[in-house]
């Protein structure tokens, strides 16, 4: 893989999960990483664990709070939009506020870091944005309506960025996992065993059968997938939605 190092990048939702993923492996190819995301303290101990990161508290739902982290970050030459949040209902019975937190953080929040970081980024001989979407962005899901919406939504701003700035360096591609052994997927186990009352295993094993290949995704499996986006060498792959599912589209 491609040394990328004097790069740097931010990583929304950087101090779990899969955007820690993304940062130890960006950083193993020389990136400066910034862990970016609301717990603070979650956040340094995660950067203390990588060589040459650093923590930036930031909420993306919260114009002042993503300006003032930008400013803090400095210049950026690859953005991983990883933070997410997801939920489980039944559609007609989500509260607007449920539906528009959703959104808030996946969509808003999302575009909020992007407009913070893309006009520097046109005119450089280098740039990345790559978005977490997910394989909810790609079809639709029974009782998780304003997670997919959100993801689509992801989808459809990479195609269209990726179009406006296919002039310039910038590159913008979507990374779109299935059940990835995470936080979100550990509330997902949580939330089928207090609804339908079957056991861990068992809500475990309706998750991966959702995968082709029968299993839960590593975040390291979606983060190797980034770190070949950021690669010198993948400048001519934009716009693209890159399924990691074991098959499933
Ligand atoms: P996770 O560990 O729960 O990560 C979510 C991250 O988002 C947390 O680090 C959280 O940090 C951050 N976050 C949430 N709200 C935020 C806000 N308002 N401002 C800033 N940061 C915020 O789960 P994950 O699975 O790694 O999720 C990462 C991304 O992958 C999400 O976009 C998710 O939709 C996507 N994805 C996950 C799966 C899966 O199965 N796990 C599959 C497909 C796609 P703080 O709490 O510190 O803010």
């Amino acid at each position: 893989m491609s040394d990328l190092k004097g790069r740097t990048a931010v990583v929304t939702g950087g101090g779990t999960g899969i955007g820690l993923a993304c940062a130890r492996r960006l950083a193993e190819m020389g990136v400066e990483t910034i862990l970016m995301g609301r717990q603070l303290d979650r956040l340094e101990d995660a950067a203390k664990t990588i060589a040459g990161a650093r923590a930036i508290r930031c909420d993306v739902t919260d114009e002042d709070s993503v300006a003032e982290a930008f400013a803090a970050a400095g210049a950026i030459d690859i953005l991983v939009n990883n933070a997410g949040i997801a939920a489980a209902a039944a559609f007609h019975k989500t509260p607007m506020a449920d539906w528009q937190k959703i959104q808030a953080v996946n969509v808003d929040g999302l575009v909020r870091c992007s407009q913070a970081v893309i006009g520097p980024m046109l005119t450089a001989d280098y740039a990345r944005i790559i978005n977490i979407a997910s394989i909810a962005g790609l079809r639709g899901g029974a009782y998780v309506a304003p997670y997919t919406a959100s993801k689509h939504a992801v989808v459809g701003l990479t195609k269209s960025l990726s179009l406006e700035y296919a002039r310039t360096r910038l590159t913008v591609n979507a990374v779109c996992p299935g059940y990835v052994e995470t936080q979100i997927v550990e509330n997902a186990i949580a939330n089928i065993m207090a609804k339908t009352g079957r056991s861990r295993d068992e809500a475990i094993a309706e998750l991966a059968k959702t995968n082709p290949q029968g299993k839960l995704i590593q975040a390291e499996e979606v983060a190797e997938a980034v770190a070949w986006l950021c690669s010198p060498l993948s400048g001519s792959v934009s716009g693209q939605a890159i399924t990691i599912s074991g098959g499933a589209i």
